[in-house]
Formats: structure tokens, C-alpha cells, sequence
């Protein structure tokens, strides 16, 4: 696997890759990898020739006090995990070599980024919008991948990608969940052993919501009521928000949706971890 950390060597390599007619995925990461990560790189084999992985912790989309400077970075055990999940290259540039200067332009998507987690992370999706863009015309890659775990940041890239006429297809992947049902996330490294247990909240309300949806409730505002319900019960658990959303427009559920997105953000002692599901109204 080469490790490749500047856009010229990158670059180099992907017009060898087009020389040769091969097809390229991207799987764009912060490193910290689990095996929601690997089931990206997993999937991108089967969509293409070769598989790229990126590692790059963007400062941009940190807000002050987020755990930007504690995020998990560990390159040679993430370097290993990627070489074992069959990623030819992995991309891990430096801060300075993704921002050789301070971005003059802004990526802004203010209907989708600009409720559930966007509400909490002022400028998040900025961050993500741009570094996407960044990172995609850097690898210029077939395919890149997502995971749904993030629902609204692959809405927000989905469209981004739409309205700038960017030529790359998103694949949105499934989330990856351990036994108990927590979605796989690097930011559960930081949770005690007592927090861990009490993190199967969120897909314990999900899946609460999710069957108040097969029984027949369809209304928004009930749906969310019964999300942070289950939420209050856990103790050691804070909800930041709850919403019952369209999944494209991530708008407010309407009457009569046949597929409504639930997702929730909680706090878990001092980490802030999300989850969602689709469920689709037979
Ligand atoms: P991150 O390193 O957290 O920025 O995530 C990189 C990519 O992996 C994003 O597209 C995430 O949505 C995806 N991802 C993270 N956790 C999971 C998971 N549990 N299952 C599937 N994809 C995931």
C-alpha cells in the first residue's frame, strides 16, 4: 500500500490509474478507524479497481472547544487496518498541505446544514463541505464513499455534489454497529466503561421510534417525544436533539412520508456521540 501525503504525488498516481482505465474509490476518513471504516474500503473494492482512503483530522469543521486537538490519531495502526482491508494508497496529507492558506471561499449549504447537528456545530458543514471539495478534486476519484452513520453530512455532500455538476458518484454505505447495537464511532475510545453501557441509548430510542412507526404513528412530533423520551431515561445520558426528518431534504417530517429519517444527538458524560435510522412506511 503506498502512503502518499502530497497533492503532486497523488495526482501523479491518478493519472496513471486513468492511463491504465481503472476505475478509483475514495473513502474519505479522520482516521481513528473502526470497522464502519473498513466496510467503506470493503465496499469501494466492489465498486472500482482501486480503493483510496484518505486520513486527515480538518481542522475546519472543529468548532472551539471540540475535541479537535484530543481527536484520536493513530497512523501506523490505521495504516495497518487499511492495508488489511485491501486500500491501494492512503492519502494523509498535512494541515498545511490541504490549507496552504486560509480558505477565501466558503461552501455553504444552509438548508441542509443548517438543523440537527448544523444547529449545535456552527460552521461544521462548512468545514465538511469544503474539505469534501477539497479532497475530491485532489483524488478526482470515480466513486467516493460515505457512511450513513452521518446521515446529514451525506446529505449535504450528496447535494453539494449535485449543484456543482462535480463529476464523482456518492455511495452512502450502512452503518456499522457493534453487538449492542452502539454505531460504531471513533469518539467511543472516550467513553468509560459505565458510559460505553449507557451509550446504547441512542439505538435503543431508535429502535423504540422505529417500531411506534410500524405500529401505525407516523406523526413527527410524537415520533421526536418518544425519541427523547427513552433518551431521559438513561441517566447518564444528555440529549442535544432529536428529529424526525425527510431523508433527502432533512426538512421536517411531512404527513403521509414513506421514509422518514430518525436521528438523535446525545451527550454521554463529556462525548457527544449521533445515530439515525431510515425507516421506510410500508
Ligand atoms: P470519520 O472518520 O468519523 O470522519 O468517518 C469517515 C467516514 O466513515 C464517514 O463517511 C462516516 O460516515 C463513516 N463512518 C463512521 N462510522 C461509521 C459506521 N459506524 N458505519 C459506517 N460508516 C461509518
Amino acid at each position: 500500500m503506498l502512503i502518499v501525503t502530497t497533492v503532486p504525488a497523488l495526482r501523479s498516481r491518478r493519472g496513471e490509474l486513468r492511463r491504465r482505465g481503472l476505475r478509483l474509490a475514495l473513502v474519505p476518513t479522520m482516521g481513528g478507524l473502526h470497522e464502519g471504516h473498513l466496510a467503506l474500503v470493503r465496499r469501494g473494492r466492489e465498486l472500482a479497481d482501486e480503493v483510496w482512503a484518505s486520513i486527515f483530522v480538518n481542522p475546519t469543521q472543529f468548532g472551539p472547544g471540540e475535541d479537535f486537538a484530543r481527536y484520536p490519531r493513530d497512523f501506523e495502526h490505521d495504516r495497518d487496518l487499511l492495508a488489511d482491508a485491501g486500500a491501494a494508497l492512503v492519502f494523509a496529507p498535512s494541515v498545511q498541505e490541504v490549507y496552504p492558506k486560509p480558505s477565501a471561499t466558503v461552501i455553504d449549504l444552509p438548508a441542509l446544514a443548517g438543523g440537527m447537528c448544523g444547529a449545535f456545530r456552527p460552521g461544521h458543514f462548512r468545514g465538511v463541505a469544503l474539505v469534501v471539495t477539497k479532497l475530491l478534486n485532489m483524488a478526482q476519484p470515480d466513486v467516493a464513499i460515505f457512511g450513513a452513520k452521518d446521515w446529514q453530512q451525506a446529505a449535504v455532500i450528496r447535494r453539494l455534489v449535485a449543484d456543482l455538476h462535480m463529476p464523482v458518484a456518492i455511495d452512502v454505505a450502512p452503518t456499522v454497529r457493534e453487538e449492542d447495537g452502539l454505531a460504531m464511532s471513533s469518539r467511543n475510545a472516550y467513553l468509560s466503561a459505565e458510559e460505553r453501557r449507557a451509550a446504547t441509548v441512542l439505538i435503543r430510542a431508535l429502535r423504540a421510534a422505529e417500531a411506534a412507526v410500524a405500529a401505525g404513528e407516523r406523526r413527527g412530533a410524537v415520533l421526536e417525544a418518544l425519541l427523547a423520551g427513552e433518551v431521559g431515561i438513561e441517566g447518564l445520558a444528555r440529549l442535544q436533539y432529536v428529529a424526525a426528518a425527510d431523508p433527502d431534504t432533512l426538512a421536517p417530517v411531512a404527513d403521509g412520508a414513506t421514509r422518514i429519517l430518525l436521528a438523535l444527538a446525545v451527550f454521554i458524560g463529556g462525548t457527544r456521540l449521533i445515530d439515525n435510522l431510515l425507516v421506510e412506511v410500508k
